[in-house]
C-alpha cells in the first residue's frame, strides 16, 4: 500500500467545472480515448527524441501502447512506455496545465452557443476522462526515477486530487479510468475497437487492443493436405506508418490503389490522386483521390479526413477544402490547421485559406497535367471528372482561369472538345446575324432525337449537357466566354435556333396562316399552348413544340436550388407550339370539308407533336390512341 503522500486542492478558478465540461462535451464523449492515447504517443515519441538526442541511454525496449478494459472492475486502462512523469511533474503537468487548459476552455466558450460544435475540434486532453470517470488515476515512472519509484496520482472529479509513492516496475504511465454509471457502454470490446479505429487508426506507434485469433498453415495432414491452426495474436490497431507520410518518390502506384481500399473498403477504383507535401509556409500533408462518382451528385459517406500530426480529428472538411472538391476521397494532415477555436474562426484564419487556395492550385495543376501528358486518357477520364472541374467553374474564379484551357466540351456523337477548339469548329456556320455565336445542346439525348436530327439537317454540331450541375455551368459559360449563346435543342424549330436572317418562303397565304393558327387553338384547347404559324421545310415534321431556353433555363436552375430562381418552379410550363406551314398536312386541314374535320386532323398532328417528346399522358393518351385506330380501320 502506498503511503498518501500529499492532499491538496487544484487551483482553478472555476470551482463547478466538471458539469460544464461535461455538459458541453455531451455529444462527443468517446473523444477521452482519442485523447489518452495521444498523449501516450507524445510520451512516447518524446522519449524517442531523447535517445537520438543522446540524453537517454536506457533500453528502449518494446514500445507498444496498451489499451485494456475490464468489465467487471469497470476500468478503462490506457498504458504507455514512454518518458512518464515524476511526483513534482505529476503535480505540474496534470494539476496544473492539463487543469488550466480545461479552465481556459471554460473561460473561452462558456457564453457561447456553438460549444458543441468546437468541442470535438478542442485538445482538452488528459481531462477530458471525467467525461467517462468518476475517477481517474495515473501510476506514472519516469525514465529519470530511481529503480521502481512511481508517482500515483488520483482525483475523483472534484478539485481535490491525492498524489503518493507508489512501485511500479516498468518506464511509463498507466491511467486508469474508473468509468461512471452513464458511461458504460465504452465497457465493451467493439464499442472501443471502433473508436480507436476511428481516432488512432494512423498514430505513429502501435497501438495493442486485446488479440485476434489468426489461422496459419500447420504442416500437411495424411492425404496430402495443408493443414491449419488458430494462433492468438496481438491485435495492432493502427498502421503507424500510412502512405501519406512517406515520400512521393518511394510510391508506386498500387501502394495508393491499396492505401484507398484501407481507407474505403468499399469503393471503387479512383481515377487518379494528387500526393500533397508542403512545410512552407504552412504544413500539409495528404493524398487526395478523384473517386468515380456518378452524374447524379450522389451523397457522398466517403469524405475527406482531417488529421493533425496522423491524430484523427474530423471528416467535416468544410471551410479547408474548397467547396467543389468537397467530393474528392483521401486524407490531410496539417498541424497548422487550428483545432481549437470555433467555425468562424477558422473561415477567417489565414492558414486554412492559404491551405484551401493551395489544394486548388495542386487540383488545377493536376488536371492540366493529366490533359497535356494524354488527352485521349483525359477525355476517357472526362464524363467522370467533370463534375468537379464544372463546379469549380461555377464557384471559383481563380480556378476558372487554371481550368479553361483544359475543360472538354462534347458533343452528341462523343467528340470532346476544349472552349477554343469549340469556337473554331463551329463559327463559320453557328454565327447569327447579330455576329452571336450559338451553341447547341441536348440534355437528353433519347427524348430530344427529333429535334438533334433537325439540327444536324443543318451542319449544326450539338454538345451534350447532361449533367445536374450543367445548367448553372451554361450560365456561367455564358458569362465568361464573350458574344457566344448557348441554347437547348428543343428551344425553336431547327430554322430558328440561329436567327440568320434568312427565310424560308411560305407557300400559305396570310389569310391561311390565321386560319390554320385559329384551328389548331381550337383543337389544343389550352392557353399555356402558343401557337404560331412557321415556314419550314415540307420534309420537317408538321407540328414542333419547343420550351423557350430562358423559360425553361429558369424553371432547371428552380429544381437544382437556384434560390433566387425557386418562384419558377411553381410556374406552369408554357410551349410554343409551331405548325410548319410548308406540310403537305396542312393543306389537307384547310381542304377539310368542315371544321369537325379540320379539328379532328389538327388535334391528331398535334398529339403526334406530343407523342414525340414524351408530352402525351393519360386521357389524352388514351383518346389518341381511340382515334388513330378509327382513322386506319
Ligand atoms: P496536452 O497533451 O495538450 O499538453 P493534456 O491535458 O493532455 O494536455 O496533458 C497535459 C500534460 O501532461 C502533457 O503536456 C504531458 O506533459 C503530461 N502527460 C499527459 N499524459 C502523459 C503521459 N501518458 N505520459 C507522460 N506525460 C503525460
Amino acid at each position: 500500500m502506498a503511503t498518501v503522500q500529499e492532499k491538496g486542492t487544484i487551483s482553478i478558478h472555476t470551482e463547478n467545472i466538471f458539469p460544464i465540461i461535461k455538459k458541453f462535451l455531451y455529444s462527443d464523449h468517446e473523444i477521452f480515448l482519442r485523447e489518452l492515447v495521444s498523449n501516450a504517443v507524445d510520451a512516447t515519441q518524446k522519449l524517442k527524441k531523447l535517445t537520438s538526442m543522446g540524453e537517454f541511454n536506457g533500453e528502449l525496449g518494446d514500445l507498444r501502447i496498451e489499451v485494456t478494459f475490464d468489465k467487471d472492475k469497470k476500468t478503462i486502462t490506457v498504458s504507455d512506455k514512454g518518458i512518464g512523469m515524476t511526483a513534482d511533474e505529476v503535480k505540474k503537468y496534470i494539476n496544473q496545465i492539463a487543469f488550466s487548459g480545461a479552465t481556459e476552455f471554460i473561460e473561452k466558450f462558456k457564453d457561447k452557443a456553438d460549444g458543441k460544435d468546437i468541442i470535438g475540434k478542442f485538445g482538452l486532453g488528459f481531462y477530458s476522462s471525467f467525461m467517462v470517470a468518476d475517477k481517474v488515476e495515473i501510476v506514472s515512472r519516469s525514465f529519470k526515477a530511481a529503480e521502481h519509484e512511481a508517482a500515483r496520482w488520483e482525483c475523483d472529479g472534484s478539485t481535490e486530487f491525492e498524489l503518493s509513492i507508489t512501485n511500479k516496475q516498468e518506464r511509463g504511465t498507466d491511467v486508469i479510468l474508473h468509468i461512471n454509471k452513464d458511461s458504460e457502454e465504452f465497457l465493451d470490446e467493439w464499442r472501443l475497437k471502433g473508436i480507436l479505429e476511428k481516432y488512432c487508426k494512423f498514430l505513429p506507434v502501435e497501438i495493442k487492443f486485446g488479440t485476434t485469433e489468426e489461422s496459419v498453415e500447420d504442416g500437411v495432414d495424411s492425404e496430402g493436405k495443408t493443414k491449419y491452426k488458430s494462433v492468438t495474436k496481438d491485435r495492432i490497431i493502427n498502421n503507424p506508418s500510412p502512405l501519406w507520410t512517406k515520400s512521393p518518390n518511394d510510391l508506386k502506384d498500387e501502394d495508393y490503389l491499396k492505401f484507398y481500399k484501407e481507407l474505403y473498403p468499399f469503393s471503387e477504383e479512383p481515377l487518379f490522386w494528387i500526393h500533397l507535401n508542403v512545410d512552407y509556409p504552412f504544413n500539409l500533408t495528404g493524398i487526395l483521390y478523384f473517386p468515380k462518382v456518378k452524374n447524379d451528385f450522389e451523397i457522398q459517406k466517403n469524405k475527406i479526413q482531417l488529421y493533425s500530426r496522423q491524430v484523427f480529428i474530423t471528416d467535416e472538411v468544410k471551410d479547408v477544402v474548397p467547396d467543389f472538391l468537397m467530393l474528392l476521397h483521401g486524407v490531410l494532415d496539417s498541424p497548422d490547421i487550428p483545432l481549437n477555436v470555433s467555425r468562424s474562426y477558422l473561415q477567417s484564419d489565414t492558414n486554412v485559406k492559404k491551405i484551401s487556395q493551395h489544394i486548388t492550385k495542386k487540383v488545377g495543376d493536376k488536371l492540366q497535367d493529366l490533359f497535356k501528358k494524354d488527352r485521349k486518357d483525359f477525355e476517357k477520364k472526362w464524363d467522370d471528372i467533370n463534375i468537379f472541374v464544372k463546379y469549380g467553374i461555377i464557384s471559383d474564379e481563380k480556378f476558372y482561369d487554371r481550368a479553361k484551357d483544359f475543360t472538354l466540351l462534347k458533343n452528341v456523337d462523343d467528340q470532346y472538345f476544349t472552349f477554343e477548339e469549340y469556337k473554331e469548329k463551329v463559327k463559320a456556320n453557328q454565327t447569327d446575324k447579330d455576329k452571336n455565336l450559338v451553341y447547341i445542346y441536348a440534355s437528353d439525348k433519347g427524348k430530344q432525337h427529333s429535334f438533334i436530327e433537325g439540327a444536324k439537317n443543318k451542319s449544326y454540331d450539338v454538345l451534350v449537357f447532361d449533367g445536374i450541375l450543367d445548367s448553372h455551368f451554361i450560365n456561367t459559360l455564358e458569362q465568361k466566354l464573350e458574344k457566344i449563346q448557348i441554347k437547348r435543342v428543343d428551344s425553336d424549330i431547327a430554322e430558328k435556333l440561329i436567327d440568320k436572317d434568312e427565310k424560308i418562303e411560305s407557300v400559305l397565304s396570310q389569310e391561311e396562316q390565321d386560319q390554320v393558327k385559329s384551328v389548331f387553338e381550337k383543337a389544343i384547347n389550352n392557353k399555356n399552348m402558343n401557337v404560331t404559324v412557321d415556314s419550314m421545310s415540307p420534309n420537317d415534321l408538321p407540328v414542333v413544340i419547343t420550351m423557350n431556353e430562358f423559360m425553361r433555363r429558369m424553371k432547371d436552375m428552380a429544381k437544382t436550388g437556384g434560390g433566387q430562381y425557386a418562384f419558377m418552379g411553381s410556374m406552369p410550363d408554357n410551349y410554343n407550339v409551331a405548325v410548319n406551314g410548308n406540310h403537305p398536312i396542312v393543306q389537307k386541314i384547310i381542304k377539310a370539308e368542315n371544321e369537325e374535320a379540320k379539328t379532328k386532323l389538327a388535334k391528331q398532328t398535334f398529339d403526334l407533336a406530343l407523342l414525340s417528346q414524351n408530352l402525351l399522358t393519360g386521357a389524352d393518351l388514351t383518346n389518341f390512341i381511340k382515334r388513330s385506330v378509327e382513322l386506319i380501320s
